[in-house]
């Protein structure tokens, strides 16, 4: 095994290494009783000072720390509560007759000793939602939460030291080279969340152990309007889905593909709801967020001086104030196909519309880009919804609607290639904190005993036999 002597989480690696089968073996109820602690932090003790945190970080409004933060993890616990029964007992599984004489079943045993990275957008959802399958699973977990939203990273690591004790879960706080120094160690599992570019960076490093990981990524997730839809709904649902969150979501529309006959009526619509959220001013509206931190402030005012130097036409919104990291709702169209927006997923409150003239084109617009976290499809025709989704590969879809398949612990969440590897919420992350044992009891002699060595004339006879008829 390689020297990781000098490697500073060395030794909090072995305190959980060496407390690995402890946490394994507890029994559903002390699973439970974990959960309900992290319920209560969140729910109780800690749900002011969240509020304040994402307030701080994010200028997050309270109804969305609520919503998109505290609700969404607090239902996570409640599924995992609901279903570890469920989960933990053996899977009886059919044993073929050619064993006849034994019984199978798979189990889920923990993976071990897991690494979760977590971004800033979500961070209380994005961290601890992934630890309630962590513990569910009977894992020990090291958390590395993102280092731009730095109020709510104190927080959280004060939540967990007074719910765990470190040889269970831990959470360390630090920037790039904190998540570099971890990802030496030889973890049995890594869950990230985070930029696809990140994403190979972490994957490269679990290959040096064979780590499993699971990979949340993101990138541009296209939306199509076809000339049936229902363009007021539309403009509602979506202005809401990609303006929460100042667009810091990795489920967020990325750009809209529309037929290029319904453009106009869509604009219109969408200026109308944009005002209806956030006011015609929307730097006084106490419902709209702010962009994290000046770095990404800066990104976003490139994306728009790029727009702007392709004489883009700015529907709405393009202005921006440095001062408190604060960027308008914005529509673009009449892009240039060489605009950074088309190209860098973009994360913010910007979003461009792409119009085109037949289905077709709308789908080898999508298809020759990378695949998306999610697509959305806003239709009447059933023909059209089929063609889309049979045509395209995306982690999610939502059918006349956006971000909302986040919300259900019943649905499998995650990308595919570029947008992730894996899945998780509910029982898809319990089952990605998980290995799938499979187990075979022999309870009586196996037919196939009758097959062992010498071989003779009989035993090719029966041989054929079983490939025939077993
Ligand atoms: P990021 O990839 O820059 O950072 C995520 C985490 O990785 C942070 O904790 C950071 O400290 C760490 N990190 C950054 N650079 C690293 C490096 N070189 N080596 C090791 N660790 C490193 O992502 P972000 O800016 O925090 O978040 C935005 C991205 O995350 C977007 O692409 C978004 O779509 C994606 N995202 C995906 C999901 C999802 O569930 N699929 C959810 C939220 C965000």
């Amino acid at each position: 095994m390689a020297d990781f002597g000098n490697n500073p989480y060395y030794q909090l690696f072995i305190k959980q290494k060496n407390n690995q089968y402890n946490i394994g073996n507890t029994t559903r109820s002390e699973r439970v009783e974990k959960l309900n602690k992290l319920k209560k932090a969140l729910e109780v003790t800690y749900r002011g000072d969240i509020a304040k945190a994402l307030h701080k970080d994010l200028g997050k409004p309270t109804v969305e720390a609520e919503l998109t933060e505290i609700y969404q993890i607090l239902g996570e616990i409640k599924f995992a509560k609901a279903n570890l029964h469920k989960w933990m007992r053996n899977q009886k599984v059919t044993t073929p007759m050619a064993l006849i004489g034994s019984s199978s079943y798979y189990k889920y045993e923990p993976k071990g000793v897991c690494l979760i990275i977590s971004p800033w957008n979500f961070p209380f959802n994005l961290t601890f939602g992934p630890l309630v399958s962590a513990i569910a699973a009977g894992n020990t977990a090291i958390i590395k939460p993102s280092e731009m939203t730095s109020n709510s990273s104190a927080l959280m690591a004060k939540i967990v030291k007074d719910i765990f004790t470190e040889d269970e879960v831990a959470l360390v706080e630090g920037e790039v080279e904190t998540s570099t120094q971890l990802l030496q160690l030889p973890f049995n599992h890594i869950f990230f969340t985070g930029s696809p570019n990140v994403g190979k960076i972490i994957m490269a490093a679990a290959a040096k152990h064979l780590a499993s990981v699971t990979l949340e990524l993101g990138g541009k997730s296209p939306t199509i309007i076809d000339k049936t839809a229902n363009l007021n709904k539309a403009a509602k649902r979506i202005m809401w889905g990609k303006f929460v969150n100042a667009g810091q979501i990795c489920v967020a529309p990325d750009y809209i593909l529309i037929d290029q006959q319904v453009e106009d009526e869509f604009k219109g619509l969408c200026s109308k709801w944009v005002k209806t959220f956030f006011t015609e001013n929307q730097k006084d509206s106490n419902s709209y967020s702010r962009i994290v931190n000046n770095r990404h402030f800066k990104r976003l005012q490139a994306h728009l001086e790029n727009a702007k130097h392709y004489n883009a036409n700015f529907v709405f919104g393009g202005d921006t104030d440095e001062n408190i990291n604060f960027v308008e709702p914005t529509l673009v169209s009449n892009l240039n196909q060489e605009a950074t927006l088309l190209h860098d997923e973009i994360f913010g409150p910007i979003l461009p519309i792409v119009t085109y003239k037949t289905l077709v084109e709308a789908l080898d617009y999508i298809n020759s880009k990378e695949r998306p976290l999610a697509l959305y499809i806003y239709s009447k025709s059933s023909t059209n919804i089929e063609k889309v989704v049979n045509n395209t590969r995306a982690g999610s879809t939502c059918i006349n609607n956006n971000v909302v398949q986040y919300s259900n612990h019943h649905l499998p969440f995650g990308g595919i290639n570029n947008s992730g590897i894996g899945k998780s919420h509910g029982y898809y992350g319990f089952k990605a904190f998980s290995n799938m044992r499979a187990t075979i009891k022999q309870n009586t002699m196996g037919i196939n005993e009758l097959l062992f060595p010498p071989y003779t004339n009989f035993k090719e006879k029966l041989a054929k036999l079983t490939v025939k008829w077993f």
